[in-house]
């Protein structure tokens, strides 16, 4: 009933995501982190904003193209004022392909179903409607809420949490991790002692992990890289100890200062410096997606079933996330997009799918 999806991303840019609040400290703008182990993450609200965006745009995109090579006929048989009566005319209605862009309710998608809802106190049916239509895979996929139904989604985020953090060393970039987070992806590794690291060599002695210099205590065992399409070879894998961990990445942040301009001067004006981190450029996420499909569930309840119409499947809602990963490469996520922060290369992989409950020992945050 909940199928999940692993969730890898690679930053081709440095990553911002602003906590918009303020603080008194090294730098202005700071990012998101969670907040026990202080560790910088890319929140799950974030992953679903961009995504939802991104579906949109690809099933526009699609749209148009199928739009122009249909006949007027066809096109004129869609007509209608309010999302029902174009569903009701709609000539495809009966489509048995299982391609979500062919997904009934698409016929009434459009821009306004990403984003926030601009139309949340209307009907889903009414003429009015300018908002999310309640009908397409993306409202049903990532959730409505309208006058008259409100609809959770099927897509659920979890937090990107660092697997792998690039940091400079005097053998070139090595990237950090530690024993429970490599445990949190299948793979299993004793941590190393206090102040102490492990390498694949296990040889060095010593290694400068930024400016930390620190004993290498013996090697890991890691022989295929955890994320095969992002060339990190195991050599390039060192784990330190957990209390190290967000110590080194927290001072290895990317920290950029600017300047505001005055207009009129196309100076810098005075007193107006400021400092921006982000997560630097070649770090390595992990995290999930899980999709619930309430196709059984709705089909047991006949009066929910009439009112929230039909759903698209769990192999739909993948084919949409997976069709539209592309953007991020492109487009990115975040803050500060159009100033060479926010890309990201993901690659979605299929997990276990579970009637409910926790099994197999995945972690519950
Ligand atoms: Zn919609």
């Amino acid at each position: 009933m909940v199928e999940t999806l692993k969730i890898f991303a690679l930053a081709t840019d440095p990553i911002y995501i602003g906590t918009g609040g303020y603080t008194i400290g090294r730098v202005d703008n700071t990012i998101v982190r969670d907040p026990i182990t202080n560790i910088p993450k890319i929140p799950g609200s974030s992953l679903a904003g961009t995504w939802r965006y991104y579906v949109v745009l690809e099933a526009l995109t699609l749209k148009d193209l199928k739009d122009k090579q249909t006949s007027t006929d066809e096109n004129k048989s869609q007509n209608g004022s309010t999302s029902d009566e174009k569903l009701e005319n709609c000539n495809g209605k009966n489509n048995p392909t299982n391609d979500w862009k062919a997904f009934l309710g698409n016929q009434v998608l459009r821009v306004n179903c990403a984003g926030q809802d601009d139309a949340p106190f209307v009907e889903r049916n009414d003429k009015n409607n300018t908002g999310h239509c309640g009908c397409c895979i993306v409202c049903k996929g990532f959730g409505f809420s309208k006058k008259d139904i409100s609809w959770q989604g099927m897509i659920f985020f979890s937090d990107l949490k660092i697997l792998l953090f690039p940091v400079f060393t005097f053998k070139g970039t090595k990237w950090i991790t530690t024993a429970s987070i490599l445990q949190e992806i299948g793979i299993n590794e004793s941590s190393p002692r206090e102040n102490k690291i492990k390498t694949k060599n296990g040889n060095e002695r010593y290694l400068n992990l930024g400016w930390l210099y620190l004993e290498v205590e013996s090697n890991h065992n890691i022989s295929n890289s955890p994320v095969s399409n992002f060339s990190l070879k195991p050599e390039d894998i060192v784990i330190v100890p957990e209390s190290l961990f967000s110590h080194i990445v927290n001072s290895n942040l990317e920290v950029r200062t600017s300047v505001s301009i005055d207009p009129i001067t196309g100076s810098a004006k005075e007193g107006a410096l400021f400092t921006t981190e982000a997560i630097p450029r070649g770090t390595i996420f992990y995290g999930n997606i899980r999709i619930f499909d309430k196709n059984n569930f709705i089909n047991s309840n006949n009066k929910m079933n009439n009112k929230i119409g039909s759903l698209p499947s769990c192999e739909q809602l993948k084919d949409a996330l997976k069709d539209s990963a592309r953007y991020y490469e492109s487009l990115g996520i975040g803050g500060m997009t159009t100033r060479g922060f926010g890309r990201l290369k993901i690659e979605l992989i299929n997990g276990n799918s579970q009637s409910g409950g926790s099994q197999n020992g995945q972690s519950n945050q």
